[in-house]
């Protein structure tokens, strides 16, 4: 989130990217700058987490981004507030789990509701609550005394428009993870708009993200630049900026399921990709006399989800910290 300079701020005004830097490195995703009000503009990178190069940071790849002409016009000059990072769930129509549970229903991004190919959630989030909302008022009406299976949910979801514009948009994801950003751009193209997303096939992808990572002996480490502390900067300074807080002397809420991988696996095999994926510098290789040794400064976490999603491995066992901590993002 940046305060940039108002002769340069143009209240509503939507950049979206796709592509480059990821591109130039295998990798796959998106970009976008909003400009809101009070001269503030959010800025971001959306990197797919199935990319193969286990040298790749996205978060390198952001202050990369920030330097492309057409974005650096507007934040030249401007001041940095805050810095975030999240897992956005976008695996849209062809992901959505069973929605109830005895209990409970699973709505919005958790359910995974974000239309991808428009980069808009909050709708789709609104109606699922909405959806919920009815299914419940009717089960109570019905005398339901609760710990239920809402299944009814299920239909009302189908029946509405929300599925209709989630099933529309089901192969964008999978047209750029099978096609690449050109190919697949110009199938979106078409099937948005000369078929109105009215394919009568599905494209799926079924490989998982961390599955995709190659051994580091295929690649050369990627040399970013240093960041020049106005315009790009490191990863510990932009951490401080999310006002992540954690309560002091709690069991470290990432936990590895088997210590001895994260040197015998990552380390030798993939160069410790963790190091680079995670946005906030949570995973450091410490050298020591004995050999490397991973450290974890969880208290840094921004709770992105990443590493639970890419560990080549599956070896972390994510759970909540104690006490509500995490980061604290105003306006973000
Ligand atoms: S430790 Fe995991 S959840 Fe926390 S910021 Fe890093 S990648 Fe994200």
């Amino acid at each position: 989130l940046w305060e940039i300079d108002p002769a340069k701020h143009r209240p509503g005004l939507v950049v979206h990217g796709a592509g480059w830097p990821l591109s130039e490195h295998g990798a796959t995703g998106g970009s976008f700058l909003y400009h809101l009000d009070d001269r503030q503009v959010v800025v971001g990178l959306i990197a797919d987490l199935n990319y193969a190069n286990p040298y790749l940071s996205p978060f390198e790849e952001f202050q990369r981004f920030k330097r492309q002409s057409e974005i650096r016009k507007y934040l030249d000059g401007g001041k940095r507030l805050c810095y975030g990072a999240r897992a956005i769930t976008k695996g849209g129509f062809n992901s959505l789990p069973k929605q109830s549970f005895p209990g409970g229903l699973l709505l919005g991004c958790d359910a995974g509701t974000l239309n991808f190919a428009k980069i808009k959630g909050i709708h789709t989030a609104m109606k699922s609550g909405m959806l919920a909302a009815e299914t419940v008022a009717a089960a109570l009406q019905a005398g339901d005394q609760g710990r239920s299976d809402l299944v009814g949910y299920a239909a009302a979801f189908r029946e509405s428009w929300l599925y209709s514009e989630l099933h529309q948009a089901r192969n964008f994801g999978p047209a750029l993870h099978k096609f690449g950003t050109f190919l697949g751009g110009a199938f979106n193209w078409i099937q948005h708009n000369l078929c109105g997303g009215r394919m009568f096939f599905t494209l799926k992808d079924r490989s998982s993200d961390h599955g995709q990572l190659a051994p580091a002996s295929r690649f050369q480490p990627i040399e970013y630049e240093r960041p020049d502390g106005k315009l790009t900067f490191d990863r510990l300074s932009s951490v401080f900026m999310s006002n992540t807080a954690h309560e002091e002397e709690q069991p470290v809420h990432l936990q590895l399921l088997d210590s001895s991988k994260a040197i015998a696996i990552n380390y030798r095999e993939y160069a410790s990709p963790e190091q680079r994926y995670c946005p906030a510098g949570v995973y450091e290789i410490v050298e020591e006399e004995a050999g490397p040794r991973l450290q974890i400064n969880a208290s840094n976490c921004l709770h992105c989800k990443t590493c639970d999603i890419k560990d080549p491995t599956q070896n972390i066992r994510w759970v909540a910290p104690e006490g509500g901590g995490g980061p604290n993002y105003p306006n973000m």
